[in-house]
């Protein structure tokens, strides 16, 4: 069995601040906080493993996407890192897979008690929806797997990510391995602690792999993207198959879901400079 395993920073059991997850900020930190990243992911990597796993592909999807030392993350893995890459945070999903997981997720923006709440950029997104459904990165990457045919089996993060995944996929087996208190304060499972229960988790998913379907979207596909100020709409709304739906949200219409994944990565970029003035 191959699985593929994305991996994000703010979820990761004990990051409750930006300034644990930017190495610009607080360097020493950082530098903690990856080791932090590793544990729960080769938690994550020894449960596939245990449920007979023979090929696991992990992609490194935090910030500049080379978080993770590589010389501590467990040899069965392969690892994506680095940035930019046309697929993000799911490089390199493609059918050969059996199974998708993520690890150290966060919810969208504006979520209640969701640690570090954010949709890709918190400077630039306000919301997306696919569909009319508001997506998160969870949404917005399992159906970029479920494209390729790929189920999405297994989420670890704070609560809020668990309860959002399981309104896209009820079945998925979730690790919350902390609490929102507030966007930056959580209670926390000891990192001992959390990774055991990754570990059972990621196991008990990829054993009970034959009840997971994939997760798709309906296409055409509609998205409605809202930024956070009226100058980023502005912009992105000059962007061919984007028309103005009112000051901050924009829509487009495209065949396929992997070409309106492209078209909202794109709007972000496009919008992203523009209030730097
Ligand atoms: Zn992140």
């Amino acid at each position: 069995m191959k699985v593929y395993i994305s991996i994000d920073m703010e979820g990761i059991s004990g990051i409750v601040d930006w300034s644990q997850v930017d190495f610009r900020r607080r360097p020493q930190e950082y530098e903690a906080c990856r080791r932090l990243m590793v544990g729960d992911l080769n938690a994550a990597i020894e449960g596939v493993l245990e449920a007979g796993a023979d090929e696991v592909v992990v992609a490194d999807s935090h910030g500049r996407m080379s978080n993770l030392p590589p010389e501590e993350v467990h040899e069965a893995a392969v690892l994506i890192r680095g940035s930019p890459r046309p697929w993000m945070m799911m490089e390199g999903i493609d059918e050969s897979f059996d199974a998708a997981l993520y690890v150290g997720y966060h919810s969208m923006k504006g979520t209640e008690r969701g640690v570090l709440c954010h949709t890709i950029s918190g400077r630039v997104v306000d919301a997306i929806y696919i569909n009319g459904v508001e997506m998160g990165e969870f949404g917005l990457n399992a159906a970029l797997a479920g494209c390729h045919g790929v189920p999405s089996i297994f989420i670890s993060g704070d609560q809020a990510v668990v309860e959002e995944a399981r309104r896209l996929v009820p079945n998925i087996r979730g690790a919350a391995v902390k609490w929102g208190v507030s966007r930056y304060a959580a209670r926390c499972l000891h990192p001992a602690k959390a990774r055991r229960l990754i570990r059972e988790k990621a196991s008990e998913a990829l054993k009970a792999l034959d009840e997971f379907k994939p997760f798709r979207v309906d296409e055409p596909v509609e998205v409605r993207m809202r930024f956070v100020t009226s100058t980023m709409a502005d912009v992105a709304a000059l962007m061919p198959y984007a028309e103005r739906v009112d000051g901050r949200t924009i829509r487009m219409t495209f065949d396929d879901y992997p070409t309106a994944f492209r078209g909202i990565r794109t709007a972000i970029a496009v919008a992203y400079p523009v209030e730097e003035r």
